[in-house]
């Protein structure tokens, strides 16, 4: 025993250096007709879920399979491939990624590595910060956070360009883009699947789950859903949280709009974002329980009150 161990711990050692490992399965949930959700865990990336916890989307057209937001890396692209293979045998044809956070679309490298020929499309915002190097920081922010599960991964970006005015019909079925300016980010597409009346919505939507925003607008992602909500879709997958209806939409939209409208009163009255903080906590108590309000609440309304004094200018 005594000579196996240093054996043992070198090998866990070069293993932790020089490549992550696999993550489980998560099963694929059919949410209509054509399509499926596997929801990752309502955490923030950790060595526990290998920095897999956002909602990896598929769709079986009639001529190959649409991917939307593949995951954090190339394990959870692998993942995602390998629930994808349960239920077809068809090809991936496309991928939709909704943002840059790298949560959602590092998974890329796996999809294209198997189907080398499928359209990967971004915001053209997103591939010019990924040309920036914010690829690569969320790369090395994912390894540091997950203690390095997802080492070995890769920047894949977008190779198609979008702006969110397109109608695309991808393997026989209809897509919508949606973009209509900043709004959980610069770089955001919700994407509406026409068949089934599905609307992804990256991160512009949590559900039991408050999320940041990043360099994003209040204003923009309230628009933002209410452009989802009057699509009318059927069936709604939030960036993180359980798939649901259009109440996703609403609920999401609410507690946006109660925090701006609130800084907006605050900031005539001339309180300071710490003072309103207290008042804004208790007034959207329907949220209290939703994992990311203490982290982001405090970021939220300095966002909110930055954004409605360069507006007053
Ligand atoms: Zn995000």
């Amino acid at each position: 025993m005594k000579t196996l161990l240093p054996a043992l711990l070198c090998i866990l050692f070069n293993t932790q250096l020089f490549a992550g490992t696999a993550i489980r399965d998560y099963p694929a949930d059919k949410i209509s007709k054509h399509s499926y959700v596997i929801h990752g865990p309502k955490e923030l990336p950790n060595p526990v879920n290998q920095g897999f916890m956002n909602n990896p989307g598929f769709i079986i057209t009639p001529k190959g399979v649409v991917v939307i937001d593949p995951g954090s890396s190339v394990y959870a692209g692998e993942m995602v491939l390998r629930q994808i293979r349960k239920k077809t045998d068809k090809p991936v044809i496309a991928v939709f990624n909704s943002h840059i956070h790298g949560d959602h679309w590092l998974g890329n490298q796996a999809i294209s590595a198997a189907y080398p020929d499928a359209t990967i499309y971004g915001h053209v915002k997103m591939i010019e910060m990924i040309n920036q190097g914010e690829g690569q920081t969320w790369i090395d922010r994912m390894n540091t956070t997950t203690e390095g599960a997802t080492k070995g991964t890769r920047v894949v970006e977008p190779d198609t360009a979008v702006i969110g005015k397109e109608e695309l019909t991808i393997g026989g079925h209809h897509f919508e883009v949606i973009h209509i300016g900043k709004a959980h980010t610069a770089t955001d597409i919700m994407i509406l699947y026409k068949e089934d009346k599905v609307l992804f919505t990256g991160d512009n939507a949590g559900n039991d789950r408050i999320l940041r925003i990043d360099h994003g607008s209040f204003k923009g992602n309230i628009e933002t859903l209410q452009v989802g909500i009057d699509a009318k879709p059927e069936h709604v997958v939030p960036g993180h949280g359980k798939t649901g209806g259009i109440e996703i939409l609403k609920n999401y939209q609410t507690y946006l709009s109660t925090i701006y409208q609130a800084v907006a009163k605050g900031y005539d009255e001339d309180l300071s974002d710490f003072e309103m903080k207290p008042q804004i906590y208790k007034a959207l108590k329907a949220y209290h329980s939703w994992p990311g309000l203490e982290d982001e609440l405090g970021k939220h309304i300095s966002e909110a009150y930055l954004e409605i004094e360069s507006a007053e200018f």
